[in-house]
């Protein structure tokens, strides 16, 4: 298999309207990414460095890797992803050779983005068993541990890391010069669901009859990725009626809604 397999390299498209509701945490990584990469010399001057490691947890589908390639969006930078399970998956030394070669290439390419998703599967808490398994994730650890150390001497390059499990990252990788910032990606509340249900609906012709709030207000404990499926049934099951159709009502809304079933418990929301 190709040594970029996975890797992707152009700016993103998507930007931070694209988002709905998180406006502080918007507002965070505009500091931490946007400013640093678009004032590189004020930061110079100043004698400030710029953080490195940005860590994004919180539960799957609430906009992680959305807020990553947003980030990279506004500061035009390139976005390199990488995923903790697929280097975790490759062959013995594999795994290693993509990770330095993605730091590598988003030397050349700064100013850059790398995105980490899954990052536990990689920056797993080292000892414990003795499996094979476990050496292969220390090798990856310690390959990531240099790559970030090594980012001290070049301009322009952040890692943006995701994962679900932020108790199982590893210290080191916590420690100053490295993950520098750790913000959480909670569920929607209300207002967000609200703006999420409008990004999603904003290039269908919803009828007149379709209430957003109301439908946000139905919605606790979905996420941004169920409200957007949402979004997307509800304008199928308007074609499935006729193919015809050129607008959603609200009775394709609660056709869908009733049929779904949030993955969030309460318990992980609270
Ligand atoms: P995972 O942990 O599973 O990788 P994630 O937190 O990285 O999930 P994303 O992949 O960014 O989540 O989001 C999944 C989908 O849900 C995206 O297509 C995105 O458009 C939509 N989505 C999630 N949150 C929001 C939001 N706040 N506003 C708009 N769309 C959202």
């Amino acid at each position: 298999p190709s040594i970029t397999r996975g890797v992707t390299t152009e700016v993103p498209k998507v930007s931070w309207e694209d988002i709905g509701g998180l406006k502080d945490l918007k507002k965070k990584l505009q500091q931490a990414v946007e400013w640093p990469i678009k004032h590189s010399a004020a930061f110079a001057r100043m004698g400030i460095s710029p953080i490195r490691g940005v860590l994004l947890h919180g539960p799957p589908g609430c906009s992680k890797t959305t807020l990553a390639k947003a980030a990279a969006n506004a500061a035009q930078a390139s976005f390199f992803s990488l995923s903790g399970a697929e280097l975790y998956s490759m062959y013995v030394g594999e795994g290693e050779a993509l990770l330095r070669n993605t730091f590598q290439r988003a030397r050349l390419a700064a100013p850059s983005i790398i995105f980490f998703d899954e990052a536990d599967v990689v920056a797993a808490k080292r000892g414990g068993t003795s499996s094979n398994s476990t050496t292969v994730g220390e090798r990856l650890l310690s390959t990531l541990l240099t790559e970030m150390d090594g980012l001290e001497h070049s301009k322009g390059i952040l890692v943006l890391a995701a994962t679900n499990r932020p108790h199982a990252i590893d210290a080191a990788l916590m420690r100053p010069g490295r993950f520098d910032l750790v913000l959480y990606v909670p569920p929607p509340d209300l207002e967000a669901r609200y703006e999420i249900l409008g990004v999603h609906t904003r290039k269908m012709k919803i009828s007149n009859d379709v209430d957003l709030r109301r439908i946000a207000e139905d919605s606790e404990l979905f996420t941004g990725a169920e409200l957007e499926g949402l979004c997307r049934e509800a304008g199928i099951v308007a074609l499935r009626e006729n193919i015809s159709a050129t607008v959603v009502c609200n009775h394709h809304f609660q056709t869908v809604k009733e049929a779904l079933k949030p993955a969030l418990t309460r318990a992980e929301v609270e």
